[in-house]
């Protein structure tokens, strides 16, 4: 029997995908981690797409089996998908994002949909498909973090990527942000420590990044976590939450496991907003401060933020390069606000009549979806991009790199590199956007 597993990618990203976001992307760490899901002995053949580096053949061979995995803006791409190889003949199942927040949806589309994470769902739905009794619906969320597998990653390319390999240590966050679609998927609890000490050892990278959509989430296993990296001296950055800039011994033994760098949702700098996103962290006032914690352990931040929330006005958001400025960050990064299926605000705003197009592939967190309450969505796209360009302009780049604290270590050029990837970063998405 031969299987195809691709991960979809919206195909109007792909097409528009410049050469630098090509280059700041990572091998497909889901594809790597269905892979290793799959007993030995069922496939004679299996293929692997990422469709972020490769294009999917559907006359190449003939497939029993199509596995396709996609979030909601690769959503109508994926049931091209499914409808080309439902004529071959194969049979085609649906996971990811999109398909646990709308399973209805997603099973128009496919012969079974698995909602939830794979871990437990895949080796059972591919027994019944074996024993010729497959289930339209798999759903089960206690999955064991202890029982995790190391990803497959060889099988998956690395063409065209980034070299540094990510993996997961815990998939869990304990937050629940209106706009997160992480909690529609993850419910898991910290991977065994040694577990993740193991395929660190096997990664042989001296830099990892760890997918964690908080890596501190779980304070006492972070600990543990980090006081084991140590003797592996390996450089790493993570996602974390703002109360992680009050947290001095955390911040410390990262830095001694070699953390120097953290992606932090700071989202506005409004904390109306902050409240009304249900964000744990609610005192925007306080970010200068956080920020400068952390740098004084020696470690970077990427600030990211979303436009478009309902106290958001043309004012607030036109002055955000200049006051994102006086954060001192060392990389910023802006989305529009963008209310997934499966999410709370997608919730409030099909109440309230507010989402302005079901069109998925319009999902991207740069096309305006809904109806803001301040400007119109066009404006809202045109300030977006404008504060894209303004916060990209090569004076800022320049004086965002050389008066970060990190322009006196030695990885000011990977902070100036990291600057001007986004510099085009932001070009691309300015490119992609559809108004
Ligand atoms: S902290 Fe991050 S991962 Fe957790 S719910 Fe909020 S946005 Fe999602």
């Amino acid at each position: 029997m031969k299987l195809l597993m691709i991960h979809v990618w919206n195909e109007k990203e792909v097409s528009y995908r410049g050469r630098f976001s090509n280059l700041l992307s990572y091998p497909s760490l889901t594809l790597a981690t269905l892979y290793s899901l799959i007993p030995e002995g069922i496939f004679d053949q299996i293929d692997v797409v990422d469709e972020n580096s490769q294009r999917v053949c559907y006359d190449r061979e003939a497939y029993d089996l199509v596995l396709l995995t996609f979030d909601t803006s690769s959503s109508l791409t994926a049931y091209k998908h499914c409808a080309r190889f439902k004529k071959t003949g194969a049979y085609i199942v649906c996971g990811g994002y999109h398909a646990s927040a709308l399973p209805e949806e997603a099973a128009r589309h496919c012969d079974t949909v698995i909602v939830g994470p794979a871990e437990n769902s895949l080796p059972r739905f591919l027994q019944d498909f074996v024993n010729g009794t497959p289930q339209k619906v798999y759903k089960d969320y206690n999955v064991c973090a202890a029982d995790f597998r190391i990803p497959a990653r060889d099988k998956v390319t690395r063409r065209k990527k980034l070299r540094i390999p990510a993996l997961i240590a815990n998939r869990g966050c304990g937050n629940s942000c209106k706009y997160c679609s992480m909690r529609t998927m993850w419910k898991s609890d910290p991977r065994p420590v040694k577990s993740v000490i193991r395929e660190l050892k096997e990664l042989r990278s001296r830099i990892v990044i760890f997918y964690d959509p908080n890596f501190f989430a779980d304070r006492e296993y972070a600990l543990k976590l980090m006081r084991a990296m140590k003797p592996l001296k390996i450089l790493w950055a993570s996602n974390a939450t703002a109360d992680f800039g009050y947290d001095h011994e955390l911040m410390q033994e990262a830095y001694e496991s070699g953390c120097r760098g953290v992606l932090i949702g700071l989202e506005s700098l409004n904390s109306t907003s902050l409240r009304n996103a249900a964000k744990r962290f609610q005192d925007a006032d306080k970010y200068k401060e956080i920020i400068d914690n952390i740098h004084s352990h020696g470690i970077a931040v990427n600030g990211c933020f979303v436009l478009g929330f309902d106290t958001d006005t043309e004012e607030e958001l036109l002055a955000l390069p200049e006051r994102v400025d006086k954060l001192g960050l060392d990389l910023c990064r802006f989305a529009i606000l963008t209310p997934y299926p499966g999410t709370r605000f997608y919730t409030e705003y099909e109440r309230e009549g507010r989402l302005i197009t079901k069109d998925w592939s319009r999902y991207q967190q740069h096309n305006t979806v809904f109806q803001p309450k301040n400007m119109s969505p066009k404006r809202l796209d045109a300030i977006y991009r404008k504060v894209w360009r303004e916060s990209y302009s090569w004076r800022r780049v320049l004086k965002r790199t050389f008066s970060s604290p990190m322009a006196k270590s030695p990885y000011v050029l990977i902070l100036l590199g990291a600057n001007i990837g986004f510099k085009f970063l932001g070009i691309d998405k300015h490119r992609r956007g559809t108004p």
